[in-house]
Protein backbone atom coordinates (compact mmCIF):
# COMPACT_ATOMS: atom_id res chain seq x y z
CA UNK A 1 0.00 0.00 0.00
CA UNK A 2 2.56 2.58 0.96
CA UNK A 3 4.77 1.35 -2.03
CA UNK A 4 1.83 1.98 -4.05
CA UNK A 5 1.36 5.25 -3.04
CA UNK A 6 5.00 6.24 -2.92
CA UNK A 7 4.53 4.94 -7.13
CA UNK A 8 2.30 7.78 -7.56
CA UNK A 9 3.52 10.84 -5.76
CA UNK A 10 6.70 9.72 -7.47
CA UNK A 11 5.05 10.02 -10.70
CA UNK A 12 4.26 13.30 -10.37
CA UNK A 13 7.26 15.84 -11.03
CA UNK A 14 7.21 19.20 -8.35
CA UNK A 15 8.44 22.06 -10.00
CA UNK A 16 9.66 24.92 -7.95
CA UNK A 17 7.65 28.29 -7.73
CA UNK A 18 4.69 26.29 -9.74
CA UNK A 19 1.32 26.34 -7.94
CA UNK A 20 -0.56 23.05 -8.13
CA UNK A 21 -3.54 22.23 -10.23
CA UNK A 22 -6.52 20.22 -11.52
CA UNK A 23 -5.34 18.13 -14.44
CA UNK A 24 -8.41 16.37 -16.28
CA UNK A 25 -6.16 13.11 -17.83
CA UNK A 26 -8.85 12.03 -20.45
CA UNK A 27 -8.66 15.86 -22.33
CA UNK A 28 -5.16 15.91 -24.17
CA UNK A 29 -5.98 19.99 -22.96
CA UNK A 30 -5.85 18.99 -19.23
CA UNK A 31 -9.91 20.52 -19.02
CA UNK A 32 -12.85 18.76 -18.10
CA UNK A 33 -14.98 18.01 -20.90
CA UNK A 34 -18.99 16.19 -20.58
CA UNK A 35 -17.72 14.66 -23.56
CA UNK A 36 -14.68 13.23 -22.60
CA UNK A 37 -16.35 12.05 -19.22
CA UNK A 38 -19.15 10.44 -21.34
CA UNK A 39 -16.60 8.37 -23.22
CA UNK A 40 -15.00 7.82 -20.17
CA UNK A 41 -17.85 6.44 -18.77
CA UNK A 42 -18.42 4.65 -22.01
CA UNK A 43 -15.67 2.80 -22.15
CA UNK A 44 -15.76 1.47 -18.39
CA UNK A 45 -19.19 0.69 -18.64
CA UNK A 46 -18.36 -1.33 -21.94
CA UNK A 47 -17.73 -5.17 -21.44
CA UNK A 48 -17.28 -8.68 -23.43
CA UNK A 49 -20.64 -9.06 -22.89
CA UNK A 50 -22.43 -5.58 -23.23
CA UNK A 51 -25.24 -6.30 -25.91
CA UNK A 52 -23.80 -3.73 -28.44
CA UNK A 53 -20.94 -6.47 -29.64
CA UNK A 54 -23.73 -9.37 -30.66
CA UNK A 55 -24.87 -6.76 -33.01
CA UNK A 56 -21.48 -6.68 -34.57
CA UNK A 57 -20.91 -10.65 -34.20
CA UNK A 58 -23.76 -11.60 -35.57
CA UNK A 59 -23.77 -9.41 -38.57
CA UNK A 60 -24.34 -10.26 -42.18
CA UNK A 61 -21.55 -8.10 -42.82
CA UNK A 62 -17.80 -9.85 -43.36
CA UNK A 63 -15.53 -10.77 -41.01
CA UNK A 64 -13.21 -7.82 -41.64
CA UNK A 65 -15.97 -5.44 -41.69
CA UNK A 66 -17.09 -6.34 -38.16
CA UNK A 67 -13.88 -5.97 -36.93
CA UNK A 68 -14.08 -2.56 -38.02
CA UNK A 69 -16.93 -2.05 -36.23
CA UNK A 70 -15.20 -3.58 -33.16
CA UNK A 71 -13.09 -0.89 -33.18
CA UNK A 72 -15.03 1.83 -33.64
CA UNK A 73 -17.10 0.34 -30.47
CA UNK A 74 -14.34 0.15 -28.39
CA UNK A 75 -12.78 3.58 -29.83
CA UNK A 76 -9.74 1.99 -30.96
CA UNK A 77 -9.75 3.62 -34.33
CA UNK A 78 -6.44 5.35 -35.66
CA UNK A 79 -8.36 8.71 -36.14
CA UNK A 80 -5.97 11.43 -35.79
CA UNK A 81 -8.07 12.37 -31.66
CA UNK A 82 -6.63 9.04 -30.76
CA UNK A 83 -3.25 9.11 -32.27
CA UNK A 84 -2.90 12.60 -30.32
CA UNK A 85 -3.61 10.76 -27.29
CA UNK A 86 -1.16 8.47 -27.75
CA UNK A 87 1.50 11.01 -28.62
CA UNK A 88 1.78 9.70 -32.18
CA UNK A 89 0.63 13.81 -33.29
CA UNK A 90 1.02 16.66 -31.45
CA UNK A 91 -0.88 19.96 -33.04
CA UNK A 92 -4.16 20.92 -33.48
CA UNK A 93 -3.26 21.23 -37.36
CA UNK A 94 -1.92 17.53 -37.54
CA UNK A 95 -5.53 16.52 -35.75
CA UNK A 96 -7.78 18.13 -38.13
CA UNK A 97 -10.19 16.22 -39.82
CA UNK A 98 -9.08 15.43 -43.42
CA UNK A 99 -12.86 15.66 -45.01
CA UNK A 100 -14.06 19.03 -43.80
CA UNK A 101 -10.72 20.82 -42.11
CA UNK A 102 -12.03 21.87 -39.54
CA UNK A 103 -12.59 20.24 -36.21
CA UNK A 104 -10.46 17.78 -34.57
CA UNK A 105 -10.66 13.85 -36.22
CA UNK A 106 -12.46 12.06 -33.62
CA UNK A 107 -14.02 9.14 -34.60
CA UNK A 108 -17.18 10.25 -33.79
CA UNK A 109 -16.84 13.19 -35.63
CA UNK A 110 -15.03 11.43 -38.35
CA UNK A 111 -17.73 8.73 -38.72
CA UNK A 112 -21.26 10.69 -37.74
CA UNK A 113 -20.93 14.48 -37.47
CA UNK A 114 -18.30 15.86 -40.06
CA UNK A 115 -20.35 17.66 -42.27
CA UNK A 116 -19.42 15.98 -45.39
CA UNK A 117 -20.30 12.80 -43.51
CA UNK A 118 -23.62 13.97 -41.87
CA UNK A 119 -24.64 14.93 -45.85
CA UNK A 120 -24.49 10.95 -46.35
CA UNK A 121 -26.07 9.64 -43.19
CA UNK A 122 -29.10 12.22 -44.43
CA UNK A 123 -29.30 10.68 -47.79
CA UNK A 124 -29.57 6.79 -46.51
CA UNK A 125 -31.72 7.79 -44.23
CA UNK A 126 -33.64 9.13 -47.02
CA UNK A 127 -32.93 6.17 -49.51
CA UNK A 128 -34.46 4.33 -47.07
CA UNK A 129 -37.45 6.24 -46.16
CA UNK A 130 -36.73 6.50 -42.58
CA UNK A 131 -37.05 9.85 -40.80
CA UNK A 132 -34.76 9.95 -37.23
CA UNK A 133 -33.12 12.42 -35.20
CA UNK A 134 -29.41 10.60 -34.49
CA UNK A 135 -27.21 10.83 -31.44
CA UNK A 136 -24.17 12.09 -31.59
CA UNK A 137 -21.92 9.04 -30.55
CA UNK A 138 -21.58 6.15 -32.31
CA UNK A 139 -23.04 3.58 -29.57
CA UNK A 140 -25.95 4.98 -29.38
CA UNK A 141 -26.55 5.73 -33.51
CA UNK A 142 -25.65 2.22 -34.04
CA UNK A 143 -28.46 0.81 -31.39
CA UNK A 144 -31.02 3.33 -32.76
CA UNK A 145 -30.32 2.49 -36.34
CA UNK A 146 -33.60 0.68 -36.46
CA UNK A 147 -36.93 0.27 -38.85
CA UNK A 148 -39.96 0.31 -37.39
CA UNK A 149 -40.91 -1.58 -40.36
CA UNK A 150 -39.09 -4.69 -39.77
CA UNK A 151 -38.83 -7.19 -37.35
CA UNK A 152 -36.00 -8.11 -35.42
CA UNK A 153 -34.21 -10.44 -38.00
CA UNK A 154 -34.22 -8.35 -40.45
CA UNK A 155 -33.49 -5.37 -38.40
CA UNK A 156 -30.08 -7.23 -38.30
CA UNK A 157 -29.89 -7.10 -42.06
CA UNK A 158 -30.57 -3.47 -41.60
CA UNK A 159 -27.90 -3.01 -39.17
CA UNK A 160 -25.49 -4.01 -42.15
CA UNK A 161 -26.42 -0.45 -43.75
CA UNK A 162 -24.69 1.11 -41.19
CA UNK A 163 -21.37 -0.89 -41.38
CA UNK A 164 -21.44 -0.08 -44.75
CA UNK A 165 -21.81 3.52 -44.01
CA UNK A 166 -18.62 3.14 -41.45
CA UNK A 167 -16.63 1.04 -44.10
CA UNK A 168 -16.55 3.18 -46.85
CA UNK A 169 -16.38 6.60 -45.00
CA UNK A 170 -13.23 5.26 -43.31
CA UNK A 171 -12.16 3.62 -46.59
CA UNK A 172 -12.40 7.14 -48.67
CA UNK A 173 -10.55 8.90 -45.79
CA UNK A 174 -8.16 6.71 -46.14
CA UNK A 175 -7.40 7.26 -49.77
CA UNK A 176 -8.25 11.01 -48.84
CA UNK A 177 -4.75 11.20 -46.58
CA UNK A 178 -2.48 8.64 -48.44
CA UNK A 179 -3.52 8.18 -51.64
CA UNK A 180 -4.32 11.81 -52.16
CA UNK A 181 -7.96 10.66 -53.49
CA UNK A 182 -10.92 13.27 -53.40
CA UNK A 183 -14.30 12.94 -51.26
CA UNK A 184 -16.89 12.53 -53.66
CA UNK A 185 -20.28 11.96 -51.98
CA UNK A 186 -21.99 10.33 -54.98
CA UNK A 187 -19.21 7.63 -55.28
CA UNK A 188 -19.27 6.76 -51.44
CA UNK A 189 -23.44 6.70 -51.24
CA UNK A 190 -23.34 4.24 -54.72
CA UNK A 191 -20.39 2.78 -52.68
CA UNK A 192 -22.46 2.14 -49.94
CA UNK A 193 -25.38 0.90 -51.34
CA UNK A 194 -23.72 -1.49 -53.65
CA UNK A 195 -21.45 -2.81 -51.09
CA UNK A 196 -24.78 -3.74 -48.71
CA UNK A 197 -26.40 -5.27 -51.99
CA UNK A 198 -23.32 -7.73 -52.54
CA UNK A 199 -22.90 -8.65 -49.10
CA UNK A 200 -26.15 -9.84 -48.73
CA UNK A 201 -26.61 -11.27 -51.99
CA UNK A 202 -23.35 -13.41 -51.40
CA UNK A 203 -24.30 -13.99 -47.63
CA UNK A 204 -27.84 -14.01 -46.65
CA UNK A 205 -29.97 -17.30 -47.84
CA UNK A 206 -32.91 -16.23 -49.55
CA UNK A 207 -31.70 -12.19 -50.42
CA UNK A 208 -31.98 -12.87 -54.12
CA UNK A 209 -32.88 -9.24 -55.40
CA UNK A 210 -31.38 -7.36 -58.24
CA UNK A 211 -29.90 -4.36 -57.80
CA UNK A 212 -33.24 -2.63 -59.05
CA UNK A 213 -35.16 -3.83 -56.68
CA UNK A 214 -32.41 -3.03 -54.05
CA UNK A 215 -32.00 0.56 -54.87
CA UNK A 216 -35.55 1.11 -55.55
CA UNK A 217 -37.12 -0.31 -52.11
CA UNK A 218 -34.61 -1.78 -49.89
CA UNK A 219 -37.27 -1.79 -47.00
CA UNK A 220 -38.97 -3.86 -48.98
CA UNK A 221 -36.59 -6.59 -49.99
CA UNK A 222 -35.79 -6.54 -46.21
CA UNK A 223 -39.52 -7.23 -45.37
CA UNK A 224 -39.11 -10.12 -47.91
CA UNK A 225 -36.18 -12.07 -46.31
CA UNK A 226 -37.26 -13.97 -43.52
ZN1 LIG B 1 -14.79 16.72 -40.57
Amino acid sequence: MCAALCQVINSVPVVEGVDDSYVWWPEPSGVYTVQSAYKLLRAHTLGAGDPVFSLVWDSAAPSNVCGLIWRVILDQLQSKANLRKRGVIHSDEEARCSLCLQEEESTSHLLLNCPRVASVWARCYRWLGTPTVLPYDCVSHLQQHVSLQLNSKQNQLFRVIWFAVVWMVWGRRNSVIFKGASWVEDEVFDGIQMRVWFWLTGRVKGFGFSVYEWLSNPILCLQSVA
